[in-house]
C-alpha cells in the first residue's frame, strides 16, 4: 500500500525509482496523493524537482515533473508540500462531517458530488429544502461542538473499497486522506449556500 495511505502525515521520503518516461517518473513508493475521489493531487518536489501533476495509472502513480534527471533504481527524496495537503486533509474532513451533521440535524442521507480544494470546498446535499440561514446557523453549531469533542477518524479497507469514519456516524466510501480526529480540522469561518436548482442544495466550505 501506498505511504500516503499507511501515514497521512509523512512528509518527506526516501524512495528508488522504478520507471522514467520522459518527465513522467513511477516510483517505488510515494507519499504524493494523486488526483482522485474529489481530492486534488499533492504537491511537492522529487529530488528537487518540481511536482506538476500526480495521477494513478493502473495500479501505478505517475509523477509529472519539471524534468526528470533519474534512471531506474536511482534513488530520489520526496519533499511533501505539507502546509497545502494539510489544507486539503482537513477540507476533506470538514466535508465529511458536514454530511455527517447535515444528516444528523436534517435527514439528508446523499450528496450529489463534492469538491476538495484548500482554500473552499463545496458539498451538494441531495435536499428538497432549503438549507436557510437558521438552518446553516445549526449546522455550524452542531459542526463546531464536533471540533471540540476532538473525535477520532478511521480509515480502513474491506477488500478494494476503502472507508472512513469519524466517530458515531456512519462508515463513508472513500479513497482521500484526512485528519486522525476532528479536532485538527478547525471551525467554519463561512458556510455560504448558492443556488442550484431544485432538489440540491451547495454549501460552499471555510476554515
Ligand atoms: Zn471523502
Amino acid at each position: 500500500m501506498w505511504k500516503y495511505y499507511l501515514d497521512p502525515y509523512l512528509r518527506e521520503l526516501k524512495t528508488a525509482v522504478k520507471k522514467v518516461d520522459d518527465n513522467q517518473v513511477i516510483l517505488e513508493d510515494t507519499i504524493f496523493y494523486p488526483t482522485g475521489g474529489g481530492q486534488p493531487h499533492d504537491r511537492g518536489t522529487i529530488s528537487n524537482q518540481e511536482i506538476q501533476d500526480v495521477f494513478e495509472l493502473g495500479s501505478d502513480v505517475v509523477h509529472v515533473l519539471d524534468q526528470a534527471p533519474f534512471l531506474q533504481g536511482n534513488t530520489v527524496r520526496c519533499l511533501l508540500d505539507w502546509d497545502y495537503r494539510y489544507a486539503v486533509m482537513r477540507m476533506h474532513s470538514a466535508l465529511h462531517l458536514l454530511f455527517d451533521v447535515a444528516g444528523e440535524l436534517f435527514g439528508i442521507s446523499a450528496s450529489a458530488g463534492s469538491n476538495v480544494e484548500a482554500e473552499k470546498s463545496r458539498l451538494d446535499l441531495v435536499y428538497d429544502d432549503v438549507l436557510d440561514e437558521p438552518k446553516r446557523a445549526a449546522l455550524e453549531k452542531r459542526f463546531s461542538a464536533l471540533i471540540d469533542e476532538d473525535r477520532p477518524i478511521t480509515a480502513w479497507w474491506e477488500g478494494n473499497k476503502r472507508l472512513v469514519q469519524i466517530e458515531g456516524y456512519d462508515p463513508m466510501p472513500c479513497g482521500g486522506l484526512h485528519t486522525k480526529s476532528t479536532q485538527e480540522i478547525g471551525y467554519l469561518s463561512k458556510l455560504k449556500r448558492k443556488n442550484v436548482g431544485k432538489g440540491k442544495e451547495r454549501v460552499e466550505v471555510f476554515l
